[in-house]
């Protein structure tokens, strides 16, 4: 996610604070400042306050457990966690790939439920020590809401964890899982459709139920295209992919690189310097000097660029790494020689093709091949 702040590192995961994670944490601190704690409990405004700053910290510390929880088990199953990101709804742990069994996804997502059960007894536990006047409302907020966590994360809609422990079981079951993740997504679409219905209800104070469900409904609709996404590339080759594309001049005129590209019918040309690669894309331009009259170089405003290896990416994790990255267009090399590009469009274009496709019946399809010209 972009727009956030690196603020420490776990295990090698960057544990990140989204812009909109600051957001929460004022309505949170506010909610229960000026709200739940006064209407339950006698306290002065700034004890109110202390212990409504208190909560929303330690709520998300809990969520960070949640999330640590998950990320622990995805590295014991060998898989690559990032970073773990607090934001608007809560936190949101970026494993860089799927897990391959549904066993691994089964302990990965049950892990996160688990810790918050865990956090909420630990929380109700010195809640019942009686630590203090103070001390003892935090506790007992913390262990409800972490008891909440638990069983809110473990209702079956995907991609809630619960919905996650879900797939997993149809997918051992089924041996399917594309099948299984379709169930499970529509199963996150009706809780998500739900959730607005309520927020509906409840307005304005259901807003939050209401943006929630909406966004729980996009992530099982994109959840699912994911999982369709990566059958499509896992069928073919970084190669097939590829598409040629004559290097352009890095002493062009910006005018005639222009030009250039209304006649390949392109947006990006990609050039070598002294043995490096650098790209020049109109979706990604450097700002451009307009007050000089002298014609701009395209070598003073592209940008250096490494090339892929064909052998050292799947298709899927180049698409997701360029999808996360923003990179609309990368070289390709095959033995230290240029063979053309990887562009996300072609590769949106070959993934809506394989869609549709999709929809054909069995004895109608012809075997994946594509052609490698044009883009
Ligand atoms: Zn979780």
């Amino acid at each position: 996610m972009n727009n956030s702040l690196t603020i420490i590192k776990v295990r090698g995961i960057k544990i990140r604070l989204h812009i909109s994670w600051l957001l929460v944490l004022a309505i949170l601190t506010y909610a229960l400042a000026t709200n739940f704690y006064p209407m339950r409990y006698d306290f002065d405004t700034v004890t109110n306050w202390l212990l409504g700053g208190a909560s929303a910290i330690l709520l998300f510390v809990s969520v960070l457990i949640h999330e640590l929880a998950h990320s622990i088990i995805a590295q014991k199953h060998k898989l690559g966690v990032r970073s773990i990101t607090l934001f608007f709804f809560g936190g949101l742990a970026n494993i860089e790939s799927d897990p391959e069994k549904p066993l691994a996804e089964f302990r990965i997502s049950i892990g996160g439920p688990l810790a918050s059960l865990g956090l909420g007894i630990f929380f109700y536990i010195l809640y019942i020590a009686n630590l203090g006047e103070y001390f003892t409302p935090l506790f007992d907020y913390l262990s409800k809401v972490n008891f909440i966590l638990a069983i809110f994360n473990m209702i079956p809609a995907f991609p809630l964890d619960g919905g996650r422990i879900f797939r997993s079981i149809l997918w051992a079951y089924m041996e399917d899982l594309k099948k299984a993740t379709r169930i499970a997504s529509n199963s996150g679409k009706i809780f998500g459709s739900l959730l607005v219905a309520l927020g509906i209800v409840l307005f304005p104070a259901g807003m939050w139920f209401i943006l929630l469900g909406l966004f729980l409904m996009f992530l099982a609709e994109s959840g699912y295209k994911q999982v369709l996404i990566k059958f499509a590339l896992d069928k073919i080759n970084i190669k097939d992919l590829v598409h040629e594309r004559p290097l352009i001049n890095p002493d062009w005129t910006l005018d005639e690189f222009l030009r250039w590209c209304r006649k390949e019918n392109v947006l990006a040309g990609i050039t070598i310097k002294n043995g490096e690669y650098f790209k020049i894309d109109l979706n990604n331009l450097p700002p451009l000097n307009k007050k000089t009259t002298e014609p701009q170089l395209v070598k003073s405003i592209m940008t250096k660029v490494n090339p892929i290896k064909t052998e050292d990416y799947e298709p899927f994790q180049l698409f997701k790494e360029m999808q996360n990255n923003n990179i609309s267009i990368m070289p390709v090399v095959e033995n230290d020689q240029y063979i053309g590009v990887i562009s996300t469009e072609a590769i949106n274009k070959f993934i809506k093709i394989e869609s549709i496709q999709e929809l054909l019946p069995d004895t109608l399809k012809s075997k994946t091949t594509i052609q490698s010209n044009g883009s």
